[in-house]
């Protein structure tokens, strides 16, 4: 049955001829244009990943022609758009897009599903952008497919809405074979019995629907232990917020957070890894607030034919990696001790990077272009010029939440400042669906802390000195309010720092710059250098390597041979301490902690 006429300006009809070949069919029809020539483009980014990726060159066979059938010239503008002129106010195009990429950004078509991301695979048009959008979904013959998107749904299971563009490139879709699992709001911990939201798990994997169970349980810790940071899950305009979920051995691991959606992908089975599983899922899901709608205004609205740059990258997916972190913990997925490492590891990447003299967390944020899935066939220097803002955010988030809960006495921590967030600008919402009206700035973020610690000088503070500046906060105190320890994780140990080598290839080759301040950097060892012996051993391996360093000790001198560009070369150098950081209980060091680091504990990690 045909659907009832489209009375809106733009619809699109996806289909799939020959989905083992990895290419489907667009139809996209433009009605109403006012008269002129209209612009037809490709995106060259996707809401959530910061590198331009290009998706026209997937794009072939393109034909236009107008509301009478009659053929039009496409002419290019640039790689990625076209000019339409001489139209009747209708325009429709029809192309071809291949694909065969399962993550966050690209398409993916083969004979068991069609996984879908909007800006891979839709021409828009330029000035259309507030204009209601139908999307049909054709079933390639012979195979029951389903839909699971963030679309708003009509009567017919494969027709949908989206009330702009804006929300329709942030509705990714899976169309195939699909286990369904739902969560009913009102069915969890601590709800109202009326909450009419729904979570909905589509998963496509290999696994058992035991496995699809297992996974429901732990989504449904993550849900209640999130919603509990900001006191109530936000509206959800269709009504619904869906995991499109895709565990198979061809995927590729990924999570990319929408609106009222989120696509996670990974090789491995649910089986595998539950928890990590469990951190990629808490880590999109807390998006839904801090940064879907909690937004930086550098952000907002998205562009689809640029890079987009945000300074505030740090707090939109650090701190969401501290809390995907923290939230395992609260859940009681992760134990204490392996909170610890975890917390401890954002700190030590701060710690130990020369990075923070370079650049602020602002700057790394701004980097994202570069580094988000970035493809380059040049090499960086990135060990010693950059901290992904994810890390970086994380140890921010993580030292603020110590330093508030500190500052306070106990009285405030991060969850105050992120509900301050959200209810100043996230759940205003917008007056379309898809925007967000409040966007925050900088300023925002030190007028939230303010509020929260009661403190305006201790909010500037944190801002100007660690997010703005190039200080960095005291962790190993910090750690010690709940009893925890920052240590040396090997003591004694006889290093030439974090050295980069392939641990596969048969000699010891170097493959990254050498760290600035290292033992090897100050040798004049740097990529692509073969260390060949450590005094009198022969090392080939990283083994042999881990075994000479074994019988020196930090201010040692031994001759390092290498061979450069072919050469044998040697050099004198002075052994470092292992630099290498770990967080532990104060358990796990002999000691016991004190009933206020046992309250701290409680309060803050729930253990
Ligand atoms: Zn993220």
């Amino acid at each position: 049955m045909a659907p009832a006429a489209w009375a809106g300006a733009v619809r699109y009809r996806f289909s799939f001829p020959e989905p083992e070949h990895h290419w489907m069919l667009v139809e996209a029809t433009f009605t109403g244009l006012p008269a002129g020539p209209v612009e037809l483009h490709m995106s060259r980014s996707s809401p959530g990943r910061y590198a331009l990726h290009e998706f026209a060159k997937n794009v072939y066979g393109l034909t236009v022609v107008d509301g009478a059938g009659h053929a039009l010239t496409a002419a290019a503008l640039d790689p990625s758009a076209w000019t339409i002129a001489g139209h009747d106010g209708t325009v429709k195009a029809t192309y071809r897009v291949f694909g065969d990429r399962i993550d966050g950004t690209y398409l993916a078509v083969d004979r068991t599903h069609a996984h879908i991301n909007m800006p891979a695979v839709i021409l828009w048009a330029r000035g259309f952008d507030l204009e209601p959008t139908e999307v049909v979904f054709v079933r390639p013959a012979g195979l029951a497919w389903q839909v699971a998107s963030q679309l708003m749904p009509t009567g017919d299971p494969l027709v949908f809405t989206a009330p702009n563009l804006q929300y329709l490139m942030d509705s990714p879709s899976e169309f195939g074979t699909i286990t369904w699992r739902t969560i009913r709001a009102a069915d969890l911990p601590g709800a109202t019995p009326d909450d009419k939201r729904v979570f909905r798990l589509a998963i496509h994997h290999a696994g058992s629907d035991a496995d699809a169970d297992t996974l429901t349980d732990g989504v449904r810790k993550v849900l209640v232990a999130e919603r509990n940071v900001f006191g109530d899950f936000p509206v959800y305009e269709p009504g619904t917020y869906t995991f499109l979920i895709d565990y198979l051995p061809w995927a590729n691991g990924d999570g990319m957070e929408h609106r009222n959606s989120t696509v996670i992908t990974s090789r491995g089975p649910i089986a595998a890894n539950p928890s990590g599983k469990l951190e990629t899922i808490a880590h999109e899901f807390f998006h839904c607030w801090n940064v879907e709608r909690i937004r930086p205004a550098t952000l907002e609205p998205f562009a689809f034919d640029r890079a987009n740059m945000s300074g505030e990258l740090w707090l939109a997916e650090g701190v969401t990696s501290y809390y995907n972190t923290l939230i395992l913990a609260r859940a009681g997925v992760t134990p204490l001790a392996g909170f610890a490492q975890s917390a401890g590891r954002y700190a030590e990447a701060v710690m130990t990077s020369p990075a923070t003299k370079l650049r602020s967390a602002e700057d790394m944020s701004r980097l994202a272009p570069f580094v988000d899935a970035a493809a380059a066939i040049d090499r960086t220097n990135w060990g010693n010029t950059f901290i992904s803002y994810y890390t970086f955010g994380g140890a921010l988030g993580l030292g603020f939440d110590l330093a508030i809960r500190e500052h306070t006495g106990g009285r405030a921590s991060l969850d105050d400042f992120m509900r301050a967030m959200w209810k100043a600008h996230g759940l205003p919402g917008g007056s379309r669906p898809g925007y967000v009206d409040h966007p925050y700035a900088v300023a925002d973020i030190r007028a939230r802390l303010a509020e929260v610690t009661g403190d305006r000088a201790f909010a500037d503070d944190l801002i100007t000195r660690f997010v703005e500046g190039h200080d960095v906060m005291d962790y190993p105190r910090l750690f010690g309010l709940a009893g925890l320890v920052m240590r040396r994780a090997r003591p004694g140990g006889a290093s030439l720092g974090p050295v980069a080598f392939d641990r596969g290839a048969s000699s010891l080759r170097i493959v990254a710059p050498t760290r600035v301040g290292s033992a090897a950097y100050s040798a004049g060892l740097d990529m692509d250098d073969e260390i060949t012996k450590i005094g009198d051993e022969s090392v080939s391996k990283v083994d042999d390597l881990e075994a000479a360093l074994k019988r020196h000790k930090p201010g040692d001198r031994v001759m390092i041979a290498f061979v450069r560009r072919g050469h044998p070369e040697s050099v004198e150098t002075t052994l470092q301490e292992d630099g290498d950081l770990e967080v532990v209980p104060v358990e796990a060091t002999g000691g016991a902690p004190t009933d206020a680091q046992k309250a701290f504990r409680a309060a803050w990690i729930g253990q």
